[in-house]
């Protein structure tokens, strides 16, 4: 339904777009996303009670299908199984998994219409796009199964943290509006507020932080570096509003100092939420103990090891049978965890998600400089309103600074000083590049750090 309509609405004016999302927002959600998304409430709703044994053996007979189907179904799979030579009955489950080829952002890109499968209809093929922030755009299509079981497990999320229908919700995410002016729109169906935050200014602020204050939200959704810009300006500016339960972040790297903002400015716990376009694999932060769960239900997510302690996240849709997506390789990096977590559920957990692979600094030296440490110090600058660090090459580093005002040359050495301290690179050139804004990706997302390099050929 949903992919038919965005077929059918996509050719109108932007306003009539918008006003359409609103009437259909009015649809309760089970209209909607129609059956495939009621299965996947009940499925999340009866995996809430599931051992991990069962939770185990619910994975693996979706496995055995999706094999199957693949084989049937897929050309590339039913290539690269061959070449391999492996035939469906070899698979029983997440134990021979290993036995599969990985599947790369490359094959997306160069086998795609090899991946769909023949019996995919047509009028239920969803246009997928990652706008590559920090590497090459990607498309691919997504079916209406997989869509449903996204949409379960946002709701899964606000459950788990204690949302109950009727709950007031605001969103700093993707939307953007028709008209330039309008900075957010009401959607009384769900009743979500949501805000267009791909540019803003002290006005725009000073209005979305009042309106906040009316509105007063139970929970609010956030991109990381829209949420950070919100909370260091009603800081500046001395505002409040009155306490949300929860600030649920996703889709960028939520690092430790953004984590201190918002929760300081809002005076409610930041939970994060971990997935990625291709929803491969999904993992919400535990309010207990901080570690992520891993969403069994909608992937075969592994965690193969990479550098040090971390691993790659590597994940196998079970409900993407139209463009079926098998050992996806994420480049996400995470630790896993040694110990189950207190709270009891049964979702295996990842102790800390460390980001993109390729979100990270390589210097001429090929010393690895992660951002996590490094954005504290361009936050804690009073006159710092946004930043992002660009590898352009493996000698050159952009840094883009974006003032509330103005930069001081204390501030601008300062800053400098503790770049230089954190690279300890005497050949890395540090370009300093004072702009007016950093766009933000199609998306709406604005990474702190965009690596033009390929890492894995220095690291
Ligand atoms: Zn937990």
């Amino acid at each position: 339904m949903r992919a038919f309509l965005k077929k059918m609405v996509g050719k109108a004016p932007e306003s009539v777009v918008e006003l359409a999302k609103v009437v259909y927002d009015l649809t309760p959600p089970r209209m909607r996303y129609g059956k495939p998304y009621v299965d996947a409430v009940n499925l999340l709703a009866a995996g809430e009670r599931w051992s991990v044994e069962e939770l185990a053996s619910y994975r693996d007979t979706r496995l055995v299908k999706l094999i199957e189907h693949c084989y049937d179904h897929v050309p590339y799979y039913r290539d690269a199984f061959d070449a391999s030579g492996i035939v469906p009955s070899d698979i029983k489950g997440m134990a021979d998994i290993a036995n599969l080829p990985f599947l790369t952002k490359r094959i997306v890109r160069e086998r795609k219409q090899d991946l769909v499968a023949d019996n995919f209809p047509y009028l239920q093929q969803d246009r997928e796009h990652t706008s590559g922030s920090t590497g090459a755009p990607l498309d691919f299509l997504l079916d209406r199964e997989t869509r449903a079981m996204e949409m379960a497990l946002a709701l899964r999320v606000l459950l788990w943290l204690g949302y109950t229908q009727g709950d007031r919700v605001a969103e700093f995410k993707e939307d953007r509006f028709a008209d330039p002016r309008r900075i957010s729109r009401y959607f009384p169906g769900s009743r979500h507020l949501k805000f267009s935050f791909f540019t803003v200014d002290d006005d725009k602020l000073d209005r979305m932080v009042g309106e906040l204050e009316r509105f007063r939200p139970v929970f609010i959704k956030a991109f990381p570096s829209s949420i950070l810009v919100l909370a260091r300006w009603m800081e500046r500016n001395g505002r409040a509003i009155p306490p949300p339960k929860y600030i649920v972040t996703s889709s960028e790297n939520l690092y430790p100092s953004i984590r201190e903002h918002a929760e300081r400015v809002f005076q409610a716990p930041v939970i994060d939420y971990y997935g990625q376009n291709e929803r491969v694999a999904t993992a919400f932060q535990c309010q207990l103990a901080g570690g992520y769960h891993v969403q069994m239900e909608e992937a075969a997510v592994e965690l193969i090891p990479s550098r040090g302690d971390q691993c790659e996240i590597v994940g196998t849709s079970l409900t993407a049978f139209g463009m079926p997506f098998i050992r996806y390789r994420t480049g996400d990096l995470a630790i896993p965890a040694s110990e189950p977590c207190p709270c009891g559920r049964s979702h295996p957990l990842i102790s800390r998600i460390v980001g993109r692979g390729c979100d990270v600094i390589v210097t001429p030296e090929r010393n690895i400089v992660a951002p996590v440490a490094m954005d504290y110090a361009f936050y804690h600058l009073e006159e710092i309103r946004e930043a992002q660090i660009v590898q352009e090459s493996i000698d050159t580093l952009r840094v883009k600074i974006v003032p509330w005002e103005s930069l001081s040359d204390m501030t601008r050495g300062t800053l400098l000083r503790e770049i230089d301290s954190y690279l300890q690179s005497p050949t890395m050139k540090v370009i300093w590049d004072e702009v007016g804004e950093i766009p933000r990706t199609a998306g709406g997302k604005r990474p702190f750090v965009v690596s033009r390099i390929n890492v894995d050929e220095y690291i």
